[in-house]
């Protein structure tokens, strides 16, 4: 098999030889200073880099070389994404699942985990609390179980999750993260009105691949890879990717992430949404330090820069499976959307006390989103919790030519700033609202078009007579 990027097939678009060749090409230059400064300027033009010039990047061992690849990632993630962090939830509905997963508690030989799938009942209330928390958008998690969590459950779930007006509160995109399936299905959800389809890797790596999921119907490699391409060809625009690190030997999976992208793009039109970079977690009978592939935070916080480069269009998100330092460190190097407030468990969030029983994994960031929120905006970032993009019809390639057109600064950064105002006037505490209001205000006067500032100063001032829900 050699590498085809325009191939279905998953082992001809991963290409375990071409990822191999790429590294070893990597390794022989990443001391290669004027091949390094050479990759950055074509870099610095914003058109992305190709798996071989990044991977350069990724093993580059030259201080000075290391220091100038952070700083073009801060510079990239500032031009595409302004100060702007999307806010977002995970809902987990049901932790029954068939698959081995040696990494993940919910595997279907673990016996004393106690199993649980929400009734639509029970997910009202979780949502409720949710909006009540003050998001407005969610990723569902689920297990892999046809018979317990089939999809017609997922897509009543949606329903439920879309039809729930609870005060000023809407769920206005749920994004979903359940088991590759077939395009069927993937038009079904599609129907249902879901934002972007997440479906992590794991590891790219085929051999890995197969130790670490022996058994169920996640077991097969080519299945889950193809996956993002069925999904696409079902009609979802937006995808999103992920490698879940430490499982498999960092450069590889940077290499097969990038390479994934490419494909998406050469063969559908159209690259991932967003790449999500989750490392692994401690969990019920998991045990990270048992894997020998861990990553530090340093190489953890490369390989977010190096991504940043290498895909200026993709958004990067970051769940609570790192800490408050890990996602500091991230969020400038190129990080655009961020988990708060999260509970990992199913039913979490109706419970006063963080329950851990049906948790997934451990989460590191255990602060409230109010608390997030405010340490964002004491970092001048603007919290977002827009969703207008999607409602619009601005997915897939026409999302990507808003981003490329750099309208983002007349559009995405007022909604921002408005829906970031609903949050302080429903949900916020007295001193998050304090600090946010003085945000607001200094943030309206870098709206570049005048008119566009002053509808945003209008807009703002309804919201807070009790208005809600514009956008540009
Ligand atoms: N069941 C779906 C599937 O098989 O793709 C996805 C849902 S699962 C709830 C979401 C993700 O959690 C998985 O894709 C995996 O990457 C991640 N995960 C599993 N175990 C983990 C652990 N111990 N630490 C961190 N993340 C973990």
């Amino acid at each position: 098999m050699s590498y085809n990027i325009m191939s279905s097939k998953a082992e001809d678009f991963i290409n375990d030889e071409e990822i191999l060749e790429t590294l070893e090409y990597a390794e022989a230059h990443k001391n290669d200073k004027a091949l390094i400064e050479s990759i950055l300027n074509k870099a610095a033009e914003c058109n992305g880099l190709n798996h071989r010039d990044a991977a350069v990047l990724l093993c580059c061992d030259i201080p000075e070389m290391n220091k100038k690849i952070e700083d073009l990632a801060k510079e990239i993630k500032l031009k595409f994404y302004g100060n702007r962090i999307v806010l977002f939830a995970p809902l987990y509905l049901s932790n029954y699942c068939i698959n081995g997963c040696t990494y993940c508690p919910y595997h279907g030989t673990n016996k004393h985990i106690p199993r649980k799938k929400l009734t639509q009942d029970e997910i009202r209330r979780e949502v409720i609390a949710l909006q009540d928390m003050g998001h407005k958008r969610l990723a569902i998690e689920s297990g892999e179980d046809p018979k317990n969590n089939p999809l017609e459950y997922i897509l009543e779930s949606i329903n439920t999750i879309y039809s729930i007006k609870h005060k000023n509160g809407a769920i206005r995109r749920v994004n979903v993260n359940i088991a590759a399936t077939t395009v069927e299905e993937y038009t079904k959800l599609k129907n249902a009105g879901i934002g972007t389809y997440i479906l992590f890797q794991e590891t790219y790596n085929k051999k890995r691949y197969e130790q670490l999921h022996p058994t169920g119907p996640k077991s097969n490699y080519a299945y889950h890879t193809e996956a993002m391409d069925r999904a696409m060809d079902g009609g979802i625009d937006d995808v999103g990717c992920g490698v879940l690190y430490g499982l498999g030997t960092y450069k590889y999976e940077f290499v097969g992430q990038l390479m994934h992208a490419e494909h998406l793009e050469a063969a559908k039109g159209c690259g991932p949404h967003t790449i999500s970079v989750p490392r692994l977690r401690a969990a019920d009978g998991i045990d990270p330090n048992a894997f020998p592939d861990g990553i530090d935070d340093e190489t953890f916080a490369k390989i977010v820069a190096c991504i940043r480069i290498a895909v200026p269009y993709t958004g990067m998100i970051v769940s609570t499976r790192e800490s408050q330092k890990s996602r500091e460190r991230v969020l400038a190097l190129g990080v655009s959307q961020i988990s708060g407030g999260s509970r990992t468990s199913v039913g979490g969030y109706c419970e006063e006390e963080r329950p851990e029983d049906t948790t997934q994994f451990d989460v590191s960031d255990r602060r409230t989103l109010d608390e997030v929120l405010k340490w964002l905006m004491e970092m001048n970032y603007v919290p977002s919790f827009c969703t207008a993009c999607y409602r619009a019809g601005r997915t897939g390639d026409r999302f990507m030519s808003l981003v490329k057109s750099g309208q983002i600064a007349n559009c995405c950064h007022p909604n921002a700033l408005m829906t970031l105002k609903e949050y302080l006037e429903d949900y916020a505490s007295p001193e998050t609202k304090k600090v946010g209001d003085a945000l607001i205000q200094k943030e309206l006067l870098t709206i570049p078009n005048p008119l566009v500032r002053s509808r945003c100063e209008q807009y703002l001032k309804e919201e807070v007579n009790g208005k809600r829900d514009f956008r540009f």
